[in-house]
């Protein structure tokens, strides 16, 4: 189960098997997501989070997005980001139907300070049984509201509003944790990944391309997470779907570990100038 303490208003997830997992870093016989392949693989994850007999129950998977072992995400093409975005979508609605899922978390992490064990580019997927306490706090707080949080920024001017496109919102958030974080919200309300039509995939696998060639050019070689948002198969739970990526210039501190309030070295009204000059090319 996932341990939560009201008083602390900490959460967690107990499991003890991901210690054994392997740190890769250069390119070495022993990486796992070394074989021959082409494209986009997905694997069950060997040191998994959660599985058929952890509690919570769940499924834990592995998103390899290249064959080769150092090319970067940066370089990727975007045949390459929509064949990511369209087979994990696969992935998630096959993962959906089992009746004890209940939530499924997709995410990126690249590099040490992402939280990245392994350095070959990959993704993971995380299915559970039981939603974390922490997003069942988001969701009950945006069916507090009358009207959709995600859906107001769509329809009015934001200070933080980095590029608008057909389908997608692209802003930084009103009080970013991380340097240059981003979020990318459709337009429209889909509640999560499963629902999201084939235009709104091939626009967002668009600007994902473009926000991490923008990375690297803000902060070359730098580490990043991206995180699919949503993911409550319960309708209930009602939920606007959005992207968030957010670029890691080192690891949580004594600070935050002691406040849960982040130390964040560039202002949200940079962030936003400076993207908004580099998406725009
Ligand atoms: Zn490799
Ligand atoms: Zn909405």
């Amino acid at each position: 189960m996932e341990y939560y303490d009201e008083v602390f208003l900490n959460n967690c997830i107990i499991a003890e098997g991901r210690r054994k997992r392997p740190r890769i870093d250069e390119k070495s016989l022993e990486c796992p997501f070394c074989f021959p392949h082409e494209g986009v693989v997905i694997l069950e994850n060997k040191y998994p989070i959660a599985n058929e007999w952890s509690n919570p129950y769940g499924q834990h998977d592995v998103v390899v997005d290249t064959p080769l072992h150092n090319e970067l995400p940066k370089d990727f093409s975007l045949a390459r980001w929509e064949e990511i975005l369209f087979k994990i979508q696969k992935r998630w609605i096959e993962l959906s139907k089992d009746e004890k899922i209940q939530f499924i978390q997709v995410f990126k992490n690249f590099g040490r300070c992402g939280g990245a064990s392994i350095s070959h580019s990959h993704w993971q997927i995380l299915a559970l049984a039981e939603v974390p306490e922490f997003v069942q706090y988001q969701y009950k707080h945006y069916n507090v509201k009358q009207d959709c949080y995600l859906c107001e920024i769509g329809k009015n001017a934001s200070a933080y509003k980095i590029l608008e496109t057909e389908y997608f919102i692209v802003c930084s958030p009103k009080a970013p944790r991380f340097a240059y974080e981003t979020l990318l919200i459709p337009r429209a309300h889909y509640q999560h990944y499963g629902e999201l039509p084939e235009y709104i995939l091939k626009e967002a696998a668009l600007l994902l391309q473009k926000v991490i060639k923008a990375y690297d050019i803000l902060e070359p070689h730098c580490d990043y997470n991206i995180c699919m948002m949503g993911g409550a198969l319960n309708q209930q739970l009602n939920y606007h779907f959005h992207i968030k990526i957010a670029m890691r210039l080192g690891n949580m501190a004594g600070f935050e570990v002691a406040t849960g309030c982040f130390i964040n070295m560039v202002s949200p009204m940079k962030a936003t100038a400076e993207m908004k000059k580099l998406l725009k090319e």
